[in-house]
């Protein structure tokens, strides 16, 4: 018998239909003996009645900004409408339910709305409703500060959420489910020919998760590691055993490539040092971090470097450049291409069949980085689904030349 969380995501509980997918997978554990804690998205994507989206939507946030921890208790409301009206159902089902928000099942944050972190777990509550033998189910996406208010966990916060709840309650398995059968090897809405990967570390999904993949949150990932909890990231609506998220061990196949992500809204910054004026360069960097803008794609020479930043931050850092008196040049709307995977620098000229590859097909490389896992390619964003589509068809052929 184990314990087992397991998460359904936003489109896995929008409908009525869909739900009963969302019942059928807790059967199943159930049937087979394990002791299940659920957890819940708000239902549907931007657009449904209660998804978070149309929630902030209902706060005139332009001229007046909402108070940031009323715009948590509003945006908590999606993930209890969907959990209350899923205990419903799984009543009628026959299971006795106890509906918890993420403050009730004890998961404690900092105070910082809309992007909280998870600072304790307090699973006492939680672990008496299953000794009396209660299918618990979790409102996700959320937490509570130790005085008692609301907090939500951030874009993708109930993957957070399912994964605080395994190492609350110390779980042989957290299950993640989507509306795509794994993890794969790129975005299927971009890449129609991505392939699912059956095991993955921790850490590779970590990479592509924080570089673009938004499958499932970098954050989720990392908690889950901390206790070596497995994850399974599967799709509600068939049987296919999904993708499982783990340590490496023997029987994980070295793998040339293990996926390509793109990232948008980033901006590059181009600064003339004509007289090499390296001790004014520093202090203009100095000026910058201090700002809190995070630098990217850095590569600094004696007259002149180059650098991206956030979108969100493009402003700001471009006033202290000015500040500084250091002529530069922008390159606004630019996107991250990441190819992702531990034997890609085995690949001989790999960087000379990427810029190949992308040149035939009329795609500008603004810039390139790369770490013994990873390569990035910093191009406009206008290419970025061609580029991914391209690295993929790259990768893949280098792939099936290896293995041939
Ligand atoms: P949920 O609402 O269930 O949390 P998300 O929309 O957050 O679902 O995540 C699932 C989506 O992630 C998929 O529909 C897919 O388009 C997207 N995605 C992006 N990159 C990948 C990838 N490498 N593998 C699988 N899905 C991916
Ligand atoms: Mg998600």
């Amino acid at each position: 018998m184990s314990l087992i969380i397991q998460k359904f995501g936003g489109t896995s509980v929008a409908t009525p239909e869909a739900r009963k997918s969302v019942r059928h997978k807790i059967e199943e554990a159930v049937e087979r003996g394990d002791t299940v804690v659920v957890t819940v998205s708000a239902m549907g994507r931007n657009g449904a009645p209660y998804a978070t989206d149309t929630l902030l939507g209902l706060a005139d946030n332009d001229k007046d900004p909402i108070m940031k921890s009323n715009m948590d208790l509003l945006m908590s409301c999606g993930e209890i409408i969907s959990a209350v009206t899923l205990a419903e159902e799984l009543k009628k089902d026959g299971y006795e339910t106890t509906v918890l928000t993420g403050g009730q099942a004890g998961i404690i944050t900092n105070d910082d709305f809309g992007d909280a972190r998870i600072i304790d777990f307090r699973p006492e509550n939680m672990k008496k409703y299953i000794k009396e033998g209660k299918l618990v189910i979790v409102t996700g996406f959320q937490g509570m500060t130790e005085d008692g208010r609301v907090t939500t966990l951030g874009r993708g916060g109930s993957d957070t959420s399912a994964s605080a709840l395994g190492v609350a309650l110390d779980a042989d398995m957290v299950e993640i489910y989507t509306d795509v059968e794994g993890i794969m090897t790129a975005d299927p809405g971009v890449v129609p020919d991505a392939r699912i990967l059956d095991f993955v570390t921790y850490d590779e999904v970590c990479n592509l998760a924080t570089q673009g993949a938004k499958v499932i949150h970098p954050r989720a990932v990392e908690l889950a590691k901390t206790k070596n909890i497995p994850l399974r990231v599967a799709s509600t609506f068939s049987d296919a055993r999904g993708t499982i998220i783990k340590e490496r061990d023997d029987s994980m196949r070295e793998r040339l490539i293990t996926g390509i992500t793109a990232l948008s809204g980033i901006v590059q910054l181009y600064i003339k040092n004509e007289v090499g004026d390296q001790k004014r360069f520093s202090e203009l960097l100095v000026d910058i971090a201090d700002e809190g803008i995070s630098l990217d794609f850095i590569n600094i020479c004696p007259r002149e470097a180059v650098f991206t930043v956030k979108e969100e931050d493009s402003d700001r850092a471009q006033e202290i450049i000015r500040e500084s008196g250091f002529p530069y040049s922008v390159v606004g709307d630019c996107c991250k291409v990441s190819e992702v995977g531990a034997n890609i620098q085995g690949v001989p000229g790999v960087m000379a069949k990427i810029m190949t590859a992308l040149t035939k097909e009329g795609i500008e490389v603004l810039q390139t980085s790369d770490s013994y896992t990873t390569i990035w390619c910093l191009i406009r964003n206008k290419d970025k689904d061609k580029a991914v589509r391209t690295l993929h068809a790259l990768f893949k052929e280098e792939e099936n030349k290896t293995e041939g």
